[in-house]
């Protein structure tokens, strides 16, 4: 039986960079993961890699040019015709990235010498896992430490199956052969908002239904008001308030009954996606036998350290509490590394960045104003719309705004939200200067190249103490 010094059950951007960091700390480590291609070979990367971020920014950037060059390349004096999209390549590119990306995590681990070991991971006690390879060949496992990073699964509703054809989750999303003309979304967050862009962008007529009364709940109540208006200019038909009872296949496609604005409604679909949330994994993994304790919904319970219940057994990323975010997973992953090499890691659970790539982005690090106020936080804000920034204009890219939020008596900054082109970049900026502890009069004197989007971020925090200049 192999023994190791540590064992990291999953292989996506928290268990991998676990083991890598382990390793470089000089810990003897395997990497085990259950995922397969859709041709049956084992793959790295989990959920973000295969079948998450990537895939879906990549189908995110091939729609973005199709729908700049067939709608906004013409203002710029630029003339195109006979535009046409052929998914098929579009599709045969996604996967390239993805095969590029998760090779060069298996040389990742190969060259930092950690062991791969592909099959699916079950506690046998709490010093040793049985590993079932795809075929079905099995081997015991012991470590003397374990990092848990299972990831999560899409969450299902019983109103809407998933039957991979018709009614897809995310995953199926991510390879439709051809534009549906009519698209369904159940969920107007952020895996709905994106995937339902890419398809509506290439031409399928979408329709989103949210089962909320408040869009995008989880964003500044400005930003997400102006990404209301923004999205459904551009064609995202979105219900709020809808309650889905129910789907039927029949030839014209899937029938899908929902409740909304008091009266029982029905549309027809091509294709639905489901994108109701995602729930922690834990299927098969048989914690109970390693002593792991799980909350009522599922997430293995951890401290802030990311410790369970058992001393050497730790759980990074969406397996536990807080955002499913792939960046969170990954600075868990290494903190937790770190700490049994006997380090004192930190992780900045505050400033977390978020990012929705809708077009415009939106980002946003800190809290947002309604959470302030409730707080009872005496706040000042500065707010910059992206129309008034040079650099904007000349992109043709004015929608949208930064707005920032500082205590008014310390003048810290305590969010950061901003709604435009490149927020996943420009947020960057905030993430860094809000880790620091810095005030909004920080930013206001840090010099900006001009003319750039990132003037944007210095104006609003000029516009924190009312002295913008250019708005
Ligand atoms: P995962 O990436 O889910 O990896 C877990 C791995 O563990 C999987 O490979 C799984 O096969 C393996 N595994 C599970 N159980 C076992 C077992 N018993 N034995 C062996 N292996 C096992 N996040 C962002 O930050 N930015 C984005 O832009 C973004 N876009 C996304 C788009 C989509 C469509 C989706 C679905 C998610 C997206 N996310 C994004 C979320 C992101 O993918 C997750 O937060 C991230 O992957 C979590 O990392 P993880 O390591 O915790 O788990
Ligand atoms: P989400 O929580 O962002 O959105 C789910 C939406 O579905 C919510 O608005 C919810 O109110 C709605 N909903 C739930 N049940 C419903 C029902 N029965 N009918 C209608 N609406 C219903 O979840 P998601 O979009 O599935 O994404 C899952 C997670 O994956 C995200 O929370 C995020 O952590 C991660 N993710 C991140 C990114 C990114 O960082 N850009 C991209 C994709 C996914």
């Amino acid at each position: 039986m192999s023994q190791y010094d540590v064992l990291v059950i999953g292989a996506g951007p928290g268990g991998y960079v676990a083991a890598i960091r382990c390793a470089q700390l000089g810990l003897k480590t395997a990497c085990i993961d259950s995922m397969v291609t859709a041709g049956g070979k084992p793959t790295l990367g989990g959920t973000c890699l295969n079948v998450g971020c990537i895939p879906s920014k990549a189908l995110l950037d091939s729609s973005h040019y199709y729908e700049h060059l067939t709608r906004h390349v013409a203002e710029h004096g630029i003339k195109v015709s006979g535009a046409s999209i052929d998914v098929a390549t579009m599709m045969k590119r996604k996967d390239k990235v993805v095969q590029t990306l998760t090779l060069g995590v298996a040389s990742l681990l190969k060259k930092n010498k950690v062991d791969t070991l592909a099959g699916h991971a079950r506690f046998v006690d709490s010093s040793e896992v049985e590993v079932v390879s795809a075929g079905g060949a099995s081997q015991r496992v012991s470590a003397g430490r374990f990092i848990i990073a299972t990831g999560s699964v899409p969450a299902k509703i019983a109103s809407a199956p998933v039957d991979d054809r018709r009614i897809v989750d995310s995953t199926g999303a991510l390879c439709f052969d051809a534009v549906p003309a009519r698209l369904g979304v159940i969920g107007a967050g952020v895996i709905g908002l994106e995937l339902g862009s890419v398809w509506r962008r290439l031409g399928a007529q979408v329709t989103v239904l949210e089962a909320l009364d408040t869009f995008l709940a989880p964003v500044d109540r400005t930003i997400a008001e102006e990404a209301f208006k923004l999205l459904t200019k551009q064609g995202l038909d979105i219900r709020l308030g809808a309650r889905v009872t129910g789907t039927r296949q029949g030839a014209e496609g899937v029938a899908v009954g929902f409740e909304w604005q008091g009266a029982s409604q029905e549309l027809q679909f091509d294709r639905l996606i489901v994108a109701v949330g995602r729930k922690p994994n834990t299927q098969g993994l048989n914690v109970e036998a390693a002593g792991v304790q799980l909350d009522p919904r599922g997430f293995i319970v951890v401290d802030s350290d990311c410790r369970t219940a058992q001393a050497h057994i730790y759980a990074v990323g969406d397996v536990v509490r807080g955002p499913m975010l792939a960046h969170k997973a990954s600075e868990e992953g290494v903190a937790v590394a770190e700490r049994i090499a006997g380090q004192r890691p930190h992780v900045d659970f505050n400033h977390v960045p978020w990012v929705m790539y809708t077009w415009p982005e939106i980002a946003w690090v800190g809290k947002n104003e309604a959470e302030l106020r409730a707080e009872g936080r005496d706040v000042r804000i500065g707010q910059f719309p992206f129309m008034a920034n040079g650099r904007a204009k000349g992109m043709g890219e004015t929608s949208g705004m930064v707005k920032m939020i500082a205590d008014a008596a310390t003048d810290r900054l305590l969010g950061v939200h901003i709604l435009g082109a490149n927020a996943s970049e420009l947020i960057a900026e905030a993430t860094l200067a809000m880790a620091f502890d810095a005030s909004s009069e920080d930013l206001a004197l840090t010099v900006h190249a001009h003319p750039t989007l990132a003037e944007a971020m210095h104006e609003a925090a000029l516009a924190v103490s009312q002295r913008a200049i250019h708005f």
